[in-house]
């Protein structure tokens, strides 16, 4: 490339003027500088493998990413790291890039046989798993039915005189559709399947089949399997059917950390039924931050450098065309979803720290958390998801065309969280499970009973009326609180009245929850807005950093906090917690606080220290370069290999050849 670009000298310069303590934000995101070292630690051990820093994916085929995803998940595993650490989970999350093959294996087959598996089928079958000795698959999803556990049809029946289960998908409707790692890849599954024994059902439980020769991997008899065929994204994986007549697997094969059969075929429970759901809630926690959080956060790096870099038309008439960071307009729409990114970065840290802490109460036996942890891995999971993929789209949409290309980065990010809303429970379906929590809670409240933990703020007498009368106060963190717990406080409330008046005028218990619903999602997603604010605030209280540091961090609060009282002021203006002069009141504290956040902006997505290989962007990268690079990509796609392409002489040519006769007055020779 020539010399230093234009582009490259704006944001250069634009680095050299900001004030902002980039590493120590690094520091403050990864949780400590020992993290951070360990991070780039990681970061570079990945980059410079050959396999593992083959980022680029750009006109590759359905197959080849198919088996550069497997090639990539065997590597990984090869990595020098400490995959029992937590912080090294994530870390890999992230430095590995989209795109690792056999996800299911590694992220829900192994972890469902450790948390639902007794020590004997754990010592069995997970060395085999994590060697890759065997490939797994998380099969639950069939054809018929998804979000109603109740409704799948799978069976599982027990015969005492072989002491074997008999699996079986009866009907078209209840063969398995969806699981990943299915199609081609697996040998073994996790099956949920109902529970038959003499005829008696004893509701879902997690069985494995082996549904592959493990020498020749063709079907065991009785399994009919394949692949699901072409989805939006993820290439790299094979969703797959699964068809299991009357497949019999020994009786041992029923995952039986929580419930078991013995040999005359009596069922025992050994813990409580609702530790089934405690490894979905681990995958809950875990995806937000790969396919939501951090992808957010990669969405407003590339914007946020772009923007910089990207000058077009001027704000005085006659002046120098501007950054077009310099319009308020995309200021925000990038700053409050940069705000969002580290007020999710920042809850999400909190509710992983608080599974940590109820997931050893439940191992200990203690269960009385368990419904506020359920209620918040759902919720928190539906939140994250869907206001990532959205702010993903504003941000490309805030790139105008070159977002729109692959070389922007977004299509990839985008795709990749596009099913995330999706999968894991479907959102509307966890916002309402959320709700369910939420109302038990308000039900308490109601006979007298003391909420503990995060919906406490029930209990609370609160003020009728916000008390702020100025832009200043409304940006006060307190005054912020006050407000997002308000409007949770009202909405479950409302919501609480309207169940209570249905269930008098005498409608069933599921006709009341159908006609609430709507206002039930409102409920849910109000509530966890609530949280992600005070977790964001409590964040920054215990932050070990400067007070500058502190002060930028605080200031990233209150806008989150603002954006989302003004996106939902319909709410506090109903009840009257606001007035209308308050509700323009906090507009303008919105606005006002855009451009103290514009000196800085670059600081706080540099710190997100994503590298340029990880972003896979030509227009977000660290030096700015944007416009040389979307050219030399130009000049690598496989169209521009050669000069005239197969098109033009297959179909063109005729017509143009009797265009040039026509322009040239000539007739034509052929
Ligand atoms: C990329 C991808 C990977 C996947 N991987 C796996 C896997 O590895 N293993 C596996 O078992 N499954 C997998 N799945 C399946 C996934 O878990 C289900 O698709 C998901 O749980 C949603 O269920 P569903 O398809 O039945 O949707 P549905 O429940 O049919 O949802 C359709 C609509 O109905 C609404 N709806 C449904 N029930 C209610 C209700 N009670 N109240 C209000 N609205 C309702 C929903 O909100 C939604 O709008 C995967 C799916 C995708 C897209």
């Amino acid at each position: 490339m020539a010399d230093t670009s234009d582009e490259t000298k704006l944001i250069m310069e634009e680095r050299r003027r900001m004030d902002i303590k980039v590493e120590e934000i690094t520091n403050v995101i990864d949780g400590g500088s020992n993290n951070t070292t360990l991070r780039r630690k990681i970061t570079d051990m990945i980059q410079n493998d050959a396999i593992l820093s083959d980022m680029d994916q750009f006109y590759k085929t359905e197959e080849e990413k198919y088996s550069r995803g497997i090639r990539r998940a065997l590597r990984v595993r090869k990595l020098d790291v400490d995959f029992n650490d937590t912080t090294t989970q994530r870390i890999l999350f992230i430095a590995t890039g989209k795109e690792i093959g056999l996800p299911i294996h590694s992220g829900v087959f192994v972890p469902t046989i450790m948390n639902l598996g007794n020590q004997e089928q754990v010592e069995k079958w997970v060395p085999l798993a994590v060697n890759f000795n065997i490939i797994g698959t998380y099969a639950q999803t069939e054809l018929g039915h998804g979000t109603n556990l109740r409704g799948l049809e799978t069976t599982a029946t027990f015969i005492p005189e072989s002491q074997e289960f008999v699996v079986n998908t009866p009907k078209l409707s209840s063969m398995k559709w969806w699981p990943g790692d299915l199609g081609k890849a697996a040998n073994h599954a996790v099956v949920m399947a109902q529970l038959i024994i003499k005829g008696e059902s004893y509701g879902m439980m997690p069985f494995i089949v082996q549904i592959r020769d493990l020498s020749t991997h063709l079907p065991l008899p009785g399994v009919k399997v394949g692949d699901i065929g072409a989805k939006f994204a993820f290439e790299s994986n094979d969703n797959g059917f699964l068809i299991l007549d009357n497949v019999r697997i020994p009786k041992e094969n029923m995952l039986s950390g929580v419930a078991e059969v013995d040999a005359e075929g009596n069922f025992m429970l050994k813990s409580d039924p609702r530790v089934l759901y405690g490894g979905m809630m681990l995958i809950r926690v875990n995806l937000v931050d790969s396919q939501a959080v951090f992808p957010l956060q990669q969405a407003c790096t590339i914007a946020t450098r772009y923007s910089i870099v990207r000058r077009q038309g001027s704000i005085q008439s006659g002046g120098d065309e501007v950054s077009i960071l310099d319009y308020v307009a995309q200021q925000h729409k990038l700053f409050p979803l940069l705000a969002a990114s580290y007020a999710f970065h920042f809850s999400s840290r909190q509710t992983h720290e608080l599974y940590k802490i109820i997931n050893a109460e439940v191992k200990n036996g203690e269960f009385s958390n368990l419904p506020e942890l359920h209620a918040l891995t759902a919720g928190m999971k539906a939140y994250l998801t869907e206001k990532c993929l959205a702010g993903t789209d504003i941000c490309r949409r805030a790139c105008g065309g070159h977002g729109y290309l692959q070389a922007s980065g977004f299509p990839n990010i985008y795709l990749q969280q596009l099913a995330s809303v999706t999968y894991e429970g479907e959102n509307t379906v966890m916002f309402l499970q959320c709700a369910r929590y939420l109302m038990k809670c308000m039900s308490g409240v109601i006979n007298g009973r003391k909420i503990v933990g995060i919906p406490s703020y029930l209990n609370e007498r609160m003020s009728d009326r916000c008390h702020a009368t100025s832009e200043r106060d409304l940006t006060n963190h307190d005054t912020l609180l006050q407000c997002l717990k308000h409007r949770s406080s009202f909405l479950i409330r409302q919501a609480k009245e309207k169940i209570d008046s249905l269930t008098k005028s005498g409608k069933s218990y599921q006709d009341v929850w159908n006609i609430t619903s709507v206002e039930l999602v409102n409920v849910a997603r109000a509530h966890l807005e609530y949280y992600i604010f005070s977790s964001f605030l409590q964040v920054i209280q215990n932050m070990n950093a400067s007070a500058d540091t502190k002060g930028k961090m605080g200031e990233l609060c209150s806008l989150f906090g603002l954006h989302t009282i003004n996106e939902n002021m319909a709410d506090l203006l109903r009840d009257k917690y606001l007035s209308a002069k308050q509700a323009r009141l906090a507009t303008e504290a919105e606005l006002s606080s855009l451009s103290r956040i514009r000196k800085y902006a670059l600081g706080l997505v540099d710190a997100f220290d994503f590298t340029d290989k990880t972003l896979m962007t030509c227009i977000g990268t660290y030096d700015g370069n944007a416009y040389e690079r979307l050219y030399e990509n130009a000049k690598r796609a496989p169209r521009n290999k050669t000069e005239v392409n197969e098109g033009f002489y297959n179909q063109l040519r005729p017509y143009l050849l009797k265009g040039r006769d026509i322009l040239e007055g000539t007739k034509s020779k052929l």
